[in-house]
């Protein structure tokens, strides 16, 4: 299912090669023309746009590449589709309690994004999350639905606590999730003082562990959470105040992108439990808060591997409340309401990097080899003859003669025994004996261990505008896999393989993985450059924690931002426009004056002046275009 496929190429065989199909979540398709659609919910029904228009219109705003493009619609299908599903999941099974979403802000902070999800979680009593207090206050402001919940989390001060009281007094369900013992007595003394009854929620630490990359937030190492000592202490301190009827909410996290049902259906029997217990002590509870968890596919290979999930989002709800259900009936107890805190899985979709290539480098010949001189260095006549004999049968020997005269010849320039043109021939030969080994692979019943690789090896760098540090954050630091694949040309068989570079000059500073439902790729299928015309890629899911986190790696600013809107008929609303950072913004976060700077240049082209170096005109022009610099975006600009 690669290039080298023999069913000839067409969009559909495009879809395959980039498994979009999968981890596109239904929202995405190739039109007949090569472009990459995006299936969008509108009051109206599904619209369809194509990415390679947006970008355009990007453009002609004067939005330059590299740009996050946020579409909003699929914040709003994203939301629908958990509510839905869960709603779908409480009438068939007769469970007798409504589930209430709780947006967590840290996965993605952005105003527009989390008023989006207010605004349109509104109809569905959607809330919202908060770790601090500053998203507390985004909270505060953001939401007016007293049917929705606002969960707190994190270690809470006084002043914390003094706002989420003065929600309670608004009528808010502002509920306090008890991290530690220590916050309880401030929670009574405040409460009184305010006279307001807290919503008070109690995080378990559950024995449950959990497969993926956060399987250390779970189980008693967990750094989070109240071990059941703790939970004893604080229900007797609460009873002892009078305020044991605050204690509505039991509260569990086993940590982000849960790859295995299996591991949610046992922290959500382990919690029941507690939940039962608790209920013995005399708390009315009438809250269960599965925390966050709920994966995307990111690969679309429906597995238990980090990256994916081997559940739906449907069987995901259905398996929750199947097994409070289970755990209460038999004991009589009232079903709770379900609160999750799903980040990841609403906001992944919504956001796409979109970059382009600047150049290629490629492990080719320059040019087809010719015959050396008759007299040339038995080293480099060996090289030569290597080449001729490439065949099909020998694919093993053609790649020792490439390496070993290569390396040979290698050595006796570095003793100087043969010249610099002498090297660049010998160099380009080898290459293209490999190049010619890599053609002869797919014909191969069984392939040399040594050749295996060698296509990877040989594979095109394709250098693109963006920086993997400011934008894509979890791909360098987590090893995070995104799907990547260019967003036109795709009528077109993409005849390159490639890793991609990005413009920071550091080694780590590239994906060399790309997401695939058969299991992450090596090299990504692209087509080769076409002088004058852009080749546009899109990096998909990157909606979830990757814009905050990122950093200013050799000054690479914050791309342009836009959130657009399809509406019912159709067409693109450019919503909001957000230009990225300029080099005079970078300049500043790192502690410079720019006016100073200036200042030092001015000095040194005056000084340039006096020598006679350059006249006052060539001066002035020299200041302009430093002053353009510093109003520049960080990227490549054409
Ligand atoms: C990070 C976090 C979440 C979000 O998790 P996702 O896997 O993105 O849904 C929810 N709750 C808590 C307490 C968290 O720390």
């Amino acid at each position: 299912m690669t290039t080298d496929s023999l069913i000839p190429w067409s969009t559909k065989l495009a879809e395959e090669v980039y498994g979009l199909n999968q981890w596109g979540a239904d929202y995405l398709s190739i039109s007949s023309q090569g472009e990459v659609m995006v299936q969008l919910p509108t009051e109206a029904g599904i619209r369809e746009v194509s990415l390679l228009d947006i970008s355009e219109g990007l453009r002609q705003r004067g939005l330059e590449m590299p740009v996050m493009v946020r579409i909003e619609n699929l914040i709003d299908g994203q939301i629908t589709s958990l509510n839905e599903s869960f709603a779908k999941a409480i009438s068939e099974l007769g469970y007798q309690a409504p589930y209430r979403g709780a947006f967590p802000i840290k996965v993605n902070q952005q105003s527009h994004v989390v008023s989006e999800i207010a605004r349109f979680g509104n109809r569905y009593h959607h809330g919202l999350e908060a770790g601090s207090k500053a998203e507390l206050l985004i909270a505060m402001s953001m939401l007016d639905n007293r049917e929705s919940v606002i969960i707190c989390n994190g270690y809470k001060d006084e002043e914390f606590i003094d706002l989420g009281l003065q929600m309670r007094k608004l009528g808010f369900k502002c509920f306090f999730v008890v991290e530690t013992p220590a916050e309880v007595p401030v929670i009574i003394q405040r409460a009184k003082a305010l006279d307001v009854e807290p919503y008070i929620g109690l995080r378990l630490k559950l024995s449950t562990q959990v497969d993926g990359h956060w399987a250390e937030d779970s189980g008693d190492r967990s750094i989070f959470g109240l071990s059941v000592t703790q939970l004893i202490q604080i229900v007797d301190t609460l009873r002892d105040a009078d305020m044991l009827s605050a204690l509505k909410l039991v509260h569990f996290h086993l940590g982000s992108q849960i790859p295995n049902i299996r591991n949610i259906r046992d922290g959500v029997r382990e919690a029941c439990r507690y939940y039962v217990e608790l209920i013995n002590e005399g708390a009315p509870l009438g809250y269960l808060d599965l925390g966050g968890g709920l994966a995307v596919d990111y690969d679309g290979s429906s597995s238990t591997e980090g990256h994916s999930r081997n559940y739906s989002q449907e069987e995901y709800c259905v398996d929750i409340v199947e097994t409070v259900k289970e755990s209460l009936d038999p004991l009589n107890i009232p079903h709770p309401v379900l609160v999750s805190e799903s980040g990841r899985a609403t906001v992944a979709h919504t956001s796409v990097l979109l970059f382009n290539i600047l150049d290629v480098s490629r492990f080719m010949p320059t040019h087809e080899p010719q015959a050396p001189e008759e007299e040339d260095n038995d080293a480099i006549l060996n090289i030569w003859t290597a080449y001729q004999s490439v065949s099909p049968l020998t694919l093993q020997e053609s790649y020792n003669d490439a390496i070993y005269y290569r390396d040979r010849v290698r050595d006796l320039f570095g003793r100087g025994d043969i010249s610099l043109r002498q090297r660049a021939y010998a160099e380009n030969v080898s290459l293209a004996i490999l190049q010619k080994i890599v053609k002869l692979l797919p014909s191969q019943k069984r392939l040399p261990v040594e050749l295996e690789n060698l296509p990877e090896q040989m594979a095109d760098i394709y250098y693109a505008n963006f920086s993997v540090f400011q934008s894509l954050p979890d791909a360098w630091a987590i090893n995070q896999v995104f799907p990547v694949m260019p967003i036109h040309r795709l009528q077109e068989e993409p005849t390159r393989r490639a890793i991609i570079a990005d413009l920071t000059c550091d080694c780590d500073g590239k994906l060399d993985l790309f997401a695939h439902p058969d299991g992450a790729k090596e090299t990504l299928p692209l087509h080769t450059l076409k002088s004058g015309e852009e080749y546009l890629l899109g990096v998909f899911l990157v909606g979830a924690y990757q814009e905050t986190l990122g950093d200013l790696h050799n000054l690479f600013g914050d791309t342009n931002v836009a959130s657009v809107r399809v509406q019912p008929d159709g067409s693109i609303e450019y919503v909001h426009e957000l230009n990225g950072d300029t080099i005079s913004d970078v300049l500043s976060y790192v502690e410079y004056d720019t006016k100073e700077l200036f200042t030092r240049f001015r000095k040194t082209a005056e000084t340039a002046v006096k020598e006679g170096r350059i006249t006052i005109q060539e001066r002035q022009k020299i200041l302009a275009a430093f002053k353009d610099g510093l109003e520049g975006y960080t990227y490549f600009e054409r």
